[in-house]
């Protein structure tokens, strides 16, 4: 791996305007690199070759990957970037088309069939949120209906959509708003968490009466598959690639600016408080002066993403949204969940007496995932959130590397707390017999839902680069401090690996 374009790789930046310093401090806005002048142009690098480690700020040259290679911050070990040993467009097409169609049969076809005592109830995908909008609880309704009817058909037309445009010689210019459009609602798309609350359900019902699985639970699980298969296959860079990077890009207040690509291995790299990159597409611009942090800066030259330097404001939204979350995880574990009225008899379940009925019921690995999924999670969001924010705002450099793994950990696991709300949505379609036996939703469960989804959004306003910034690791280092990183990074420096 060639040597990083960290903050301490500055050197002498030869492209760069040589009154640069002076001007460096003047405020700046947008990509306003410079005062326009009658002598010279606004103008951008694109560097071709660099990355940033969207996990930690770290700007590094990424060389060309072969297929089935995954190259790694060399810093915090998140993933830089990955290339696919399949075809980039035919294999997450072929799987893109069949998830469209087990969509159709998981929406039309009966899902579960409740028979108890000859009375027979049936429910497909739709009945549980209709059942809860019945109850009164229109919000969690709302989230079922979207994470498991709305959203998932809306993501496999957006990525066919991508993968038709992406199948042309050049990259259409329609295609990279599509792009932004499916990694932005891909999360909401909960048909693998449906999966285990449909799992869970099942498992609780067997014992009350006589359940049957329709065509909709397999042609789900067929999906889940297909929707995953799709994402790992799926190489985005590769789709990046055939869309050329614009000559010209506009400012927010309209000027001009010039564009020109250059190669990372060829140029020697500006310091890091001159680099940006797109979130969106990746591609790493370069102005001769420092950016200001907050504001958008402009659009970018290759997917017209609007690019800033970091989120707006990352710490004080995920503090508020964290003090949210917290305030409702009290009612969410106080209040019952659901009541279960069986002949008349029975009462208000809270989430961990949930728990505690099926280790009772002798389904301990069903019991330890609930458990993990209900309880586990939530506090370890909770806590980890708090934890960051807590060190962010206190300047801390102590543990970053361990931090930025729990970060990336809190991210991948928090949809997976749906669990317990995806299963009870089921439970009240399915459970309907009057006085032999009533299946309805309590309080708790909407103040559940509320503490996953403030959560997830928490967790999506925080920009863990942050966590670096402040550690003084992306902007002029001390000596102290770089030897500290890189002596437990050493282990692992070589950032390509096979
Ligand atoms: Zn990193
Ligand atoms: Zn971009």
């Amino acid at each position: 791996m060639p040597d990083a374009a960290g903050p301490s790789r500055s050197g002498p930046d030869r492209h760069a305007h040589p009154h640069a310093e002076t001007r460096a401090h003047r405020p700046v806005r947008g990509f306003r690199i410079g005062k326009k002048t009658h002598s010279r142009s606004l103008q951008l690098q694109a560097i071709d070759g660099l990355s940033e480690c969207a996990s930690c700020g770290y700007f590094q040259r990424l060389p060309e990957l072969e297929p089935g290679q995954v190259a790694d911050c060399r810093r915090c070990h998140g993933q830089l970037g990955r290339r696919r040993t399949n075809p980039p467009i035919s294999t997450p097409l072929a799987f893109c088309i069949a998830s469209a169609v087990l969509y159709l049969v998981a929406i039309f076809q009966p899902m579960m069939t409740l028979d108890l005592f000859g009375r027979i109830h049936a429910v497909t995908l739709l009945t549980g949120p209709i059942e809860l909008w019945r109850e009164g609880w229109t919000l969690v309704a709302m989230l079922v209906l979207a994470a498991t009817v709305l959203v998932p058909p809306i993501v496999i037309g957006l990525m066919l959509a991508v993968l038709m445009g992406a199948a042309r010689e050049r990259l259409p210019g329609w295609v990279p708003k599509l792009m932004r459009r499916y990694e932005y609602l891909r999360p909401w798309s909960m048909v693998e968490v449906y999966m285990l609350g449909i799992f869970v359900a099942y498992t609780k019902l067997i014992d009350l009466a006589h359940v049957t699985l329709g065509p909709a639970v397999y042609a789900l699980a067929a999906l889940m598959l297909t929707m995953a298969a799709t994402d790992s296959t799926l190489d985005v860079d590769q789709i990046w690639r055939k869309r050329r990077v614009s000559r010209f890009v506009r400012l927010p207040d309209g000027r001009r600016v010039v564009v020109s690509t250059v190669d990372s291995t060829q140029h020697a790299l500006p310091p890091a408080g001159r680099l940006v990159s797109c979130t969106s597409c990746g591609l790493v611009c370069a102005s001769e002066f420092d950016l200001p942090r907050d504001t958008v800066l402009g659009h970018c030259p290759r997917c017209q993403a609007a690019v800033r330097l970091r989120k707006p404001q990352s710490l004080s939204r995920c503090v508020a949204m964290l003090a949210c979350a917290i305030v409702l995880y009290i009612p969410a574990n106080l209040y019952p969940v659901m009541t279960i009225v069986k002949l008349s008899r029975g009462g208000g379940h809270t989430i961990l007496a949930g728990v505690r009925e099926l280790y009772e019921a002798h389904m301990l690995p069903l019991a330890l995932l609930v458990f993990f999924a209900s309880i586990t999670v939530p506090v370890l969001k909770i806590g980890g959130l708090s934890i960051m924010c807590w060190c962010t705002w206190r300047g801390s450099a102590a543990r970053l590397v361990d931090r930025a793994r729990l970060f990336r950990l809190i991210v991948f696991i928090g949809r997976w707390s749906m669990i317990d709300v995806f299963m009870i949505s089921i439970l009240v379609a399915l459970v309907r017999f009057g006085g032999l036996a009533q299946i309805t939703a309590e309080p708790g469960m909407f103040a559940f839902a509320a503490v996953v989804v403030v959560t997830i959004f928490a967790a999506d306003s925080f920009d863990p680069r942050t966590m670096w910034d402040v550690a003084g690791m992306n902007g002029v280092m001390t000596p102290r401090d770089v030897r500290r990183i890189t002596d437990k990074t050493n282990l692992e420096t070589e950032s390509v690996a096979a």
